[in-house]
């Protein structure tokens, strides 16, 4: 930790920041310069916050120099994590494609989307039975019934399941059907659901919210690996920002930023991320070139029709065209597709 003094600090708010790093365990170096004063605390706490030492008198700055992460962090594991399923190695050498509609709709619906998905080339199939809507008059999800029909559809076509999961509650049934468990960007920060899912042994992917940090992800993905599941999946879905063109800023960057600061694997989401689907691909691209270890897109035997997220869903010739292009980018970045 580095406590940046300020111009003309005196010597006296000096000494009282050095007690006060002394009283929260720190061992304090001290470094003078020509025109500030550099404390260096050495220490065994880190989750402090910064803001309680730039607030004393004469700090200029305060930097952790330490993750407040420790699980997620790439140092934990430099190797990278692969999470398995079955066959599916999500963060391997393959650019798994995991697609399908935005919800379960019925029995034709997501066997056809299966069928659809599958011959081009995805190996995760998504969808989801309990839906997280702006509004409370829209269309919530199937539930039960609709897990039960993916969990069918992805058998008979041989693909994994990944469907979202909202409240404590529903944890049973998602283990029962699903193979991974969506943590939606709403809930990205629902504590107490990471915790639950921090007792459950099937692997958990964590949408990151549409206004948090990078640190507040791999945070959020610590609280489920704290409880003892390491089996954690990242995935960068767009943020809010102020522009308008698209319904959240994709933000690929998030991508090998979070590849340098984490072992754990990271897929991206193009379609909640630009929220209209002839942006889906070239994201889709971009995503791939930039490092993602799979893509998890919206795909729908008749997106104009669909109930939920429409205009951002690819038709299923889109889809295949999406799988063709991201194998020879994978191939171009020396990864398999
Ligand atoms: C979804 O994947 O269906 C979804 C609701 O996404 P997000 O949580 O990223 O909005
Ligand atoms: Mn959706």
């Amino acid at each position: 930790m580095l406590v940046v003094m300020q111009e003309g600090a005196t010597v006296a708010q000096t000494e009282a920041v050095i007690e006060r790093l002394v009283e929260m365990g720190f061992t304090v170096h001290r470094s003078t310069g020509v025109r500030h004063t550099v404390l260096g605390g050495v220490g065994p706490l880190d989750d402090f916050d910064p803001a309680e030492l730039e607030v004393l008198a004469g700090v200029k700055e305060c930097h952790r120099i330490v993750s407040p992460y420790k699980l997620a962090s790439r140092s934990f594991k430099p190797a990278g994590t692969i999470v398995k399923i079955g066959k599916v190695e999500i963060g391997g050498a393959k650019v798994v494609a995991m697609a399908g509609p935005c919800s379960i709709e019925t029995e034709e619906q997501i066997e056809t989307s299966a069928a659809i998905v599958a011959r081009a080339g995805a190996q995760v199939i998504r969808g989801g039975a309990f839906k997280p809507r702006s509004s409370p008059y829209s269309f919530q999800g199937l539930g039960e019934a609709g897990l039960k029909l993916i969990r069918a559809a992805a058998d008979r076509h041989g693909l994994a399941v990944v469907s979202e999961v909202m409240d404590a509650v529903q944890i049973p049934l998602l283990v029962e059907y699903s193979d991974i468990l969506q943590v939606g960007a709403r809930n990205m920060q629902n504590f107490n659901l990471l915790r639950e899912l921090g007792k459950v042994r099937k692997p958990v992917l964590v949408k990151r919210g549409i206004a948090a940090t990078l640190e507040e992800l791999l945070l959020s993905a610590e609280y489920v690996m704290s409880g003892g599941n390491y089996e954690v999946i990242l995935c960068e879905r767009g943020i809010r920002t102020f522009e308008t063109s698209t319904r959240n800023t994709m933000d690929i960057s998030a991508i090998p930023v979070l590849k340098r600061l984490t072992h754990l694997p990271v897929v991206a989401d193009p379609s909640h991320g630009t929220g209209k689907r002839d942006y889906v691909l070239p994201m889709a691209y971009a995503a791939v070139a930039a490092g993602a270890d799979g893509l998890l897109v919206e795909v729908h035997p008749d997106p104009d029709h669909a109930v939920s997220d429409g205009a951002q869903t690819l038709r299923p010739e889109q889809f295949s065209e999406m799988m063709r292009q991201t194998q020879a980018i994978a191939a171009a970045i020396g990864r398999a597709a």
